[in-house]
């Protein structure tokens, strides 16, 4: 039996249809304008129904040319963040001033938001064919903001292969009542009161979510096969050469420097991490089913996601806003999914 935390949850989806124009929605349906001109009504959404269309529905209605992985062009995306991430802390350097260093801490949280998102392309091998570009490029995204990047990599695919399940899935999903009340008190409180679970990404990578076991950062965690151990040990010498990387520097330029240079931009962007994952896991006033048993399907699970807008912030945050359809076609780089959304209609708020 599916878990449907509210009814009142509104997803207007209109993948294999050729719509023109959508009014109303919701409980009560809307009306749609189809291609060939003909209205009609559309159907109130159940989520305890199968969705009326296949995941093949949705890949049809896709451009060949949004499938298209651009090496270049995901470099240049690179190239821009790296020189306005170089420039940012430049300039908060050189004038050291008390009003300057609070606007730099957001730009520059944000701008490690970018870099996340960039090495993100990498592990969905969005950025490009080439497996060592993804590997290399990866690397050095993700460690830079001490993210081990082959754990989380393996963790956040494990994640879309079950997505919407409520225990299966990887991180944001509910917990029983038993597990919740096996909770120590300082999970409760890191966990489930504000704002700590806004800080929680470093300590998801090292134990995972509550109720789970295991570590991004060991070889030999449940959340990886054996064949992944490798790929795993690499990413956390990466991630151990730059922790050192930044203790060398807290000597050089002194911790004070460090604190205002990478310390704080570098919460800035768990907070951005933690508030942007939350925000495309639930809904406000329309809650999001879960599923379990024959009832979950990767289709299923990949539209109980949310779309949201970030305003003028999207384009640097690499349009992730667009998750429904991130989440059904991992493998389309960033800049095409605009488009990709816009050829589906896929469309939910
Ligand atoms: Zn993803």
């Amino acid at each position: 039996m599916s878990v449907v935390l509210d009814r009142n949850w509104d997803l207007r989806v209109s993948a294999p249809l050729r719509v023109d124009t959508i009014e109303g929605g919701g409980e009560e349906g809307g009306r749609i304008t189809g291609a060939n001109g003909v209205e009609q009504e559309l159907p109130e959404f159940d989520p305890g129904a199968p969705p009326p269309f296949k995941l093949a529905d949705i890949r049809a209605a896709i451009p060949k040319h949004c499938w298209v992985k651009d090496p270049w062009k995901s470099m240049s995306y690179v190239l821009r963040d790296v020189i306005v991430v170089l420039g940012l802390a430049a300039a908060a350097a050189y004038f050291n001033n008390w009003l300057v260093w609070p606007l730099y801490w957001a730009a520059q949280g944000t701008m490690f938001w970018g870099l996340f998102v960039l090495g993100y392309d990498c592990g969905h091998e969005s950025f490009s064919n080439n497996p060592k570009l993804n590997s290399v490029v990866g690397h050095l995204l993700h460690s830079s903001i001490l993210v081990p990047y082959h754990g989380w990599r393996i963790s956040h695919r494990t994640l879309h292969q079950n997505h919407g399940h409520v225990e299966n899935d990887e991180s944001w999903h509910p917990l029983s009542e038993k597990i919740y009340k096996s909770l120590d008190l300082a999970t409760h409180i890191l966990g489930f009161t504000i704002p700590f679970p806004m800080l929680a990404y470093p300590f998801y990578l090292w134990s995972r979510s509550p109720g789970k076991s295991g570590s991004h950062f060991h070889p030999d965690s449940d959340l990886f096969v054996p064949n992944e151990r490798k790929d795993v040990i690499t990413s956390t010498i990466c991630w151990t050469a730059m922790a050192a990387l930044l203790v060398g520097l807290g000597f050089v330029m002194g911790p004070i420097q460090l604190l205002k240079l990478y310390v704080i931009p570098y919460w800035i962007f768990v907070m951005w991490l933690d508030l942007v994952t939350y925000l495309h896991q639930h809904g406000h006033e329309d809650k999001l089913p879960w599923y379990r048993g024959q009832e979950w399907s990767y289709l299923r699970g990949g539209l109980t996601t949310l779309d949201r807008d970030y305003g003028w912030i999207n384009n640097i945050h690499h349009d992730i806003r667009t998750h429904v359809i991130h989440h059904l076609f991992p493998q389309i780089p960033h800049y095409h999914l605009i488009e990709a959304v816009s050829s589906t209609l896929l469309y939910s708020s």
